[in-house]
């Protein structure tokens, strides 16, 4: 059973934006989010996808946002932080106390180097994780 899941965010402007306890300034490119779910992965999975949604965690704040789209999901077959520091392989930590209240990471997001999503998809199969389908939104 997964818990941990990695989702692609493309930004495709860059902006600032206002959350609850910061402001963050974030580029245009691709990012990755490490989360998981204890309990109704798919549900979380689908919610991640909807841009009307409550802004409660850090990644609401992204995922609502026209100029951001999911474009992939990944299953992860490791927890959360350990994956996070797998992806974070593929770019720099992006943020501070981002997405990682819970933990001791410094963020949970990764900006993603230059890479296609085809030669990301193969990195991530070739490590184990698994592409979960986006849900419609
Ligand atoms: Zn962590």
């Amino acid at each position: 059973m997964f818990t941990t899941y990695v989702l692609v965010i493309e930004k495709t402007s860059s902006s600032r934006i206002r959350m609850r306890k910061q402001t963050i300034f974030m580029e245009k490119g691709v990012y990755l989010y490490v989360g998981s779910a204890k309990r109704g992965l798919e549900k979380r999975l689908a919610r991640h996808v909807k841009k009307r949604k409550n802004r409660f965690w850090h990644i609401d704040y992204i995922t609502s946002r026209r100029d951001t789209t999911v474009q992939a999901i990944y299953l992860s077959p490791c927890p959360e932080c350990e994956t996070l520091s797998a992806v974070s392989a593929l770019g720099t930590l992006f943020g501070r106390r981002l997405g990682s209240s819970d933990c001791r990471c410094q963020s949970h997001f990764v900006k993603l180097n230059q890479v296609s999503l085809d030669d990301l998809r193969n990195w991530m199969t070739q490590n184990g994780f698994v592409e979960f389908p986006i849900p419609s939104p």
